[in-house]
Order: C-alpha cells, then structure tokens, then sequence
C-alpha cells in the first residue's frame, strides 16, 4: 500500500530533464519515492495511509548545507564584528575548551538547533566541521538527516602529534562511517590551507585513499595560504593542496 501521497502540488524535480509539474503527484512506498508525473483526478481519493493535498504547496527535491561548524550554531553572530583574524584568535580559545570536553553541552545544543532550523528550512543534507563531532551523530543520525561529518585535524593549530590527530580521526571513520542506515558519511577534515604542514596534507590523503572517504576543508580563504603553499615549494594553495588529495 501507497504511504504518502502528495496531488496538485508545484513539483520541481532533478531528473533526467529537469521536469517541473505545475500540478504533480510524488508517490511514496517504503520510503521511497516510487513515481513523479502529473495529478490525475484519483489521486485526491487515492487509497494511501497519508494523502497531502499540495495546492499552493512546493515540493522539491531537499536542499544541501554544503559547509557548516554545527557545533558552534549557539554562536551565530557572536564575532560577526571581528576580522577574520581576530575571529580565529577568539575561536581559538573555545576551541580549546570544546576539544578538551568542557563545552559539551554547548556543542549538543548547537547540533540540535541546527538540525531543528534544517529541518524546518527544507534543508536534508549537510557537510559538517567539527571539534566533537561524535557528539553530533547521534542527533543528526536521529533527526533523519544525511550527514558529512568529521573531526577537523590540524598539526599547527592543536598541540597534539599528527599521528594522534589521524588515529582519532580513523577511529572516527571506524566507529561512524555508514552508519544510521548509511545517512551519516565519516570525512577526513584537514582544517585549511593555512594551518597543516605539508606532510600533514600528505598523511592525509593516504589515510583518504585508504578508507576511502571525503575530504572536506577550507581554502584560499587568506593571503596566509599564499605564503604557507610558497613555504612548502608551491605557487598557490590551490595547486599546492588539491593536487595532494585529488
Ligand atoms: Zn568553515
């Protein structure tokens, strides 16, 4: 039996054409959508557990946060004076507190906030950052969201050795990868292109072609990352880093 039926609804779709249905019907059955195509009159009278008349209703296929810190959503807008300098010395503080467990509470907070607004926002997928990331799982595996996440590893930021910092992150991807029926993805999270030594970049991307994951960082956000790709023998960051891990 059909479990949800949406009729005359605005359907925008990303199939093979790009079809969009000024009066659509979406069938679901075990949770999955079976059919896309044009309303016709049975379906308002369709024998489905859950009939959604869709007038005046769009619905599309869900949205992708493609960068997100869910763990810092409590601080929306709390440094959003600061240069990006300052921001990084004043994140650099709590950081501190958030690896060593002090600010748990927040960190949950913040994931549960985020997957709240997603949720509410059409929002179903999102690339995550994190210091605690496996405080985050849960929440996110809970919530129905598909989730890219991963604790960010940085040899000139943390005061940790790398092989440290790629253990936990392997223990990450063994503990999580896959897992609440494939939705939540473990990554490899170099921070960026200003705070790991090449060798760091080089351990990382073996350890990427190993468990054969995503890597997800950030870059050319700073003149820094000039100076750091010509300090490790390249011209930019962009040659200097994407040529490691692609
Ligand atoms: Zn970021």
């Amino acid at each position: 039996m059909t479990d949800v039926l949406v009729h005359d609804a605005l359907v925008v779709t990303v199939d093979d054409h790009d079809n969009v249905y000024e009066s659509g019907t979406v069938v679901v059955e075990d949770d999955r959508i079976t059919e896309v195509r044009p309303t016709i009159p049975d379906d308002r009278t369709a024998d489905a557990e859950v009939v959604i008349d869709g007038s005046d209703k769009l619905v599309m296929p869900g949205l992708v946060n493609a960068h997100a810190h869910l763990e810092s959503s409590a601080l929306r807008g709390a440094y959003s004076d600061l240069s990006y300098g300052e921001l990084l010395v004043d994140m650099t503080v709590i950081c501190q507190q958030l690896a060593k467990g002090e600010l748990d509470y927040l960190a949950e907070a913040g994931v549960r906030l985020a997957a709240l607004n997603f949720i509410r926002n059409g929002i179903t997928s999102v690339c995550t950052m994190d210091i605690r990331s496996e405080l985050g799982v849960p929440i996110l595996g809970e919530s129905g969201l598909r989730a890219l996440t991963g604790p960010l590893i940085s040899d000139l930021f943390w005061d940790e050795p790398v092989e440290s910092q790629l253990r936990r992150a392997e223990k990450f991807i063994d503990d999580h990868h896959e897992t609440y029926d494939g939705r939540i993805h473990a990554t490899l999270c170099p921070h960026d292109d200003m705070t790991l030594t090449r060798g760091m970049w080089e351990s990382v991307a073996d350890t990427a072609e190993e468990y054969d994951v995503v890597v997800h960082t950030h870059l050319l956000e700073d003149s820094v990352s000039d100076l750091n790709a010509r300090a490790n023998k390249e011209k930019t960051p962009s040659v200097c880093w994407t040529t490691l891990v692609s």
